[in-house]
């Protein structure tokens, strides 16, 4: 029987890998699978939202398999660096989380050392580690079933805004006097104020 991830062919979805997110990135396959995985354990019917636990690829397997994006907001980022997505049932927040297992990484060497970092980006062996990925499939995930707190996602969700004082654009008012990124946490090196006021007196 041919490998399937979700209504794809593996082939079928290594070209829409390529065409959405560059290239063939091994953690974008491996999300697939993952996906794969959540919904064989989730009702046939139903209306799912989803949780990413890295910014780092899995999001792009989730655009690609589910109605869920980051933009229409049925995919959420919680960046807690652990690879991992779940998928669950809005109304009632009820869904599966998929994990990587990484004790099952030592069958698959090529794998652990992409996964890990192990050796320098050249010396991996691209067309090995694409095998690996292939014949382990969902063997190397985990899942287990979660219940998602959706009163504090809805809080997020319906936060207020105000005018930041400085940078005059409207913020979250949760995130305090002025917004996060007049804070310095956006790598812009001209605070954004001093670059409108340069801008203007042109
Ligand atoms: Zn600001």
């Amino acid at each position: 029987m041919p490998i399937k991830i979700c209504s794809y062919t593996f082939e079928e979805y290594l070209e829409r890998v390529q065409s959405f997110h560059g290239f063939a990135a091994p953690g974008v396959i491996i999300g697939g699978f993952m996906v794969d995985l959540a919904y064989q354990h989730l009702p046939p019917e139903g209306l799912f939202d989803a949780i990413c636990e890295t910014e780092r690829c899995l999001p792009d397997a989730i655009q690609l398999l589910t109605p869920c994006t980051i933009g229409n907001g049925w995919l959420r980022v919680f960046n807690v660096g652990r690879f991992a997505l779940a998928l669950y049932e809005k109304q009632q927040g009820e869904g599966i989380r998929v994990s990587l297992n990484a004790a099952k990484l030592d069958d698959w060497p090529e794998i652990k050392s992409w996964f890990f970092n192990l050796k320098p980006k050249e010396a991996q062996d691209s067309q090995l580690l694409s095998e690996q990925i292939k014949e382990a499939g969902a063997n190397i995930c985990h899942y287990q079933r979660i219940r998602i707190d959706l009163r504090s996602l809805k809080e997020r969700r319906n936060a207020r805004f105000a005018i930041c004082p400085r940078c005059k654009e409207a913020y979250p008012i949760a995130d305090g006097e002025i917004c996060l990124a007049c804070r310095g946490e956006i790598p812009y090196l001209i605070p954004l104020s001093d670059w409108k006021k340069a801008n203007s007196s042109v």
